[in-house]
């Protein structure tokens, strides 16, 4: 785990997760601002870390992206080939922002014309492959297998975070699995369900308290522990990982504890940064 906060410069990097195959660090979930600087402490190598997963585009979750690739850029002789997955676009009405697909994103980073377009060819020649994944809630949704190396598979649906498009990633290799639920309110989580069903690790975003304990807006958001320890229990899931945790969270973590455990019954676990979690 390499950020386990959220967008409050609170000590915690933002949203970033390194996923290890077999020993070696070969995904990465989400860059949030920070990461960069946890990567080094791990002592972790992104020497094969070909493949990247965004949960969605908000900077607590992907603004480190510029630092991570170059960080690869100079340690590496050979070319470089990035795979970015993450959400399409949205235009946005009234009081909703736009926000750009994902392959526009890495265009206006990386892109010929982008801001940080050196980088393709700086110290090791770099191709960055986006991929687009439909972020629209659908009742007849299923997940979708977006990757696959061998037995190492990823698989997407949509999620949902109020207007920011998003995006819910499983990965699964050697019998264990790993879901992401990304930051995600309550229309996101019968997508959530069908694609956690039976994982070994569920990564769950936590930052608001039952109500009326947060901000009746962060409920358009974020999920309350209650849901939480709901969604974990239907999903069997093997262990529950509570990241992208809120100061708020952090002073009650009795009370989101007691929440969960009136349905889940599994282990809970408090992510921190630099914390390697084993699903
Ligand atoms: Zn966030």
């Amino acid at each position: 785990m390499l950020g386990s906060g959220g967008p409050g410069a609170t000590g915690r990097a933002g949203s970033s997760y390194i996923v290890l195959v077999d020993g070696t660090p070969r995904i990465l979930v989400d860059a949030g601002p920070g990461s960069f600087a946890r990567l080094g402490e791990a002592k972790l190598s992104l020497a094969k870390v070909d493949v990247v997963l965004l949960t969605h585009l908000h900077i607590d979750h992907a603004g480190e992206l510029p630092g991570l690739f170059k960080a690869r850029a100079v340690s590496s002789n050979g070319p470089i080939r990035f795979q970015v997955f993450g959400p399409d676009g949205r235009k946005g009405s009234g009081d909703d922002a736009s926000f750009p697909s994902t392959s526009r994103f890495v265009d206006l980073l990386f892109g010929p014309e982008g801001a940080f377009g050196y980088l393709r060819d700086f110290s090791a020649p770099m191709t960055i492959q986006p991929t687009d994944i439909p972020a629209t809630v659908r009742t007849d949704a299923t997940p979708a297998k977006v990757y696959a190396d061998g037995d190492l598979v990823v698989s997407a649906i949509a999620g949902h975070h109020r207007d920011a498009p998003a995006v819910i990633y499983r990965i699964d290799h050697a019998g264990k699995s790993i879901t992401f639920s990304g930051d995600i309110d309550a229309e996101g989580l019968p997508d959530l369900r069908r694609i956690s069903r039976g994982t070994s690790l569920l990564v769950f975003n936590s930052v608001v308290l039952d109500p009326p304990g947060s901000p009746t807006i962060l409920y358009t958001l974020h999920t309350p522990p209650k849901a939480i320890g709901e969604v974990a229990e239907e999903a069997h899931a093997g262990k529950l990982l509570l990241s992208h945790l809120s100061p708020v969270i952090d002073k009650s973590q009795e009370a989101v504890l007691a929440s969960i455990a009136r349905r889940y019954k599994g282990s809970v676990v408090f992510a921190a940064d630099g914390l390697n979690v084993a699903p």
